[in-house]
């Protein structure tokens, strides 16, 4: 092909890979220093919640949790967090642990200034750490945008940043049935599982996506953990000899 046939071709591949990179943030790169899964040899998996509490739903999902002896990650908003503390609490008390999703899920990050970013992280882990009585340095950005400034302030603050491996929720998944399948196809010991308990009025399929995925990956054999275990499980590969929290590697 010669040259001037060719540019065009370069150029639309170009802006192909920008609108990408704007749209789907995750699709072209990953962010260096943000944990998106954690490989172990053990059949374990981090199944996560995004946005809520919410009533109804984040019960629910408690419930199910609950049956299937699994422990899960809710990375909790915070306003939604001061207008349901007694959910908050009872995930508490079921033994999961509840992360920073900001103060507000402001719609992209990178719209705000430093200061701003400080302040949606110390009002959120303010909320949960008054009504649990515990600090956890977990963060996820809202739609998972970050950028390389971004990892930089939150990370300063003291927050490991946590992606995910699979999102249950996709377009081309519009059934709870066809959310566990993708689930299912893509698989493996380690990964971390996005669903969501919030924000919008409907999460019902998310609720009967989580009853489908847990019941599948438990007859795979597999085990839930939360993701503060997950990584004390890939950095400790041997059985614990000393105690949990002398291998802590983020502070309550
Ligand atoms: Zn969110």
């Amino acid at each position: 092909m010669d040259k001037k046939r060719s540019f065009p071709l370069i150029l639309l591949t170009i802006l192909f890979i920008f609108s990408l990179s704007v749209f789907y943030p995750r699709t072209v790169w990953s962010y260096p220093g943000a944990i998106y899964d954690h490989p172990v040899k053990d059949k374990v998996v981090a199944i996560t919640f995004d946005d809520g509490p919410m009533p109804v739903y984040t019960t629910q999902i408690l419930d199910i949790l609950d049956h299937y002896q699994a422990k899960a990650t809710f990375f909790m908003i915070g306003e939604r967090m001061k207008e349901y503390p007694g959910i908050v609490k009872e995930v508490s008390e079921h033994g999961h642990v509840i992360a920073n999703h900001t103060f507000t899920h402001p719609a992209n990050l990178r719209t705000l200034d430093d200061r701003q970013v400080q302040w949606e992280l110390k009002a959120a882990s303010d909320v949960s750490e008054s009504l649990t009585g515990q600090r956890v340095y977990l963060f996820r950005p809202p739609r998972g945008i970050m950028d390389k400034r971004l990892m930089q302030t939150v990370r300063e603050a003291g927050y490991e940043v946590i992606m995910w491996s699979i999102c249950a929720d996709n377009k081309a998944a519009p059934t709870p049935e066809l959310m566990a399948k993708r689930v299912s196809d893509q698989i493996r010991p380690g990964q971390i599982i996005l669903l969501h308990d919030g924000r919008v009025p409907e999460r019902k399929m998310d609720v009967e996506a989580t009853r489908l995925i847990l019941a599948d990956l438990s007859e795979k054999g597999y085990r839930f953990v939360s993701v503060p275990e997950l990584i004390d499980l890939a950095t400790m590969p041997k059985p614990p000899t000393v105690s949990h929290k002398s291998r802590w590697p983020f502070r309550f």
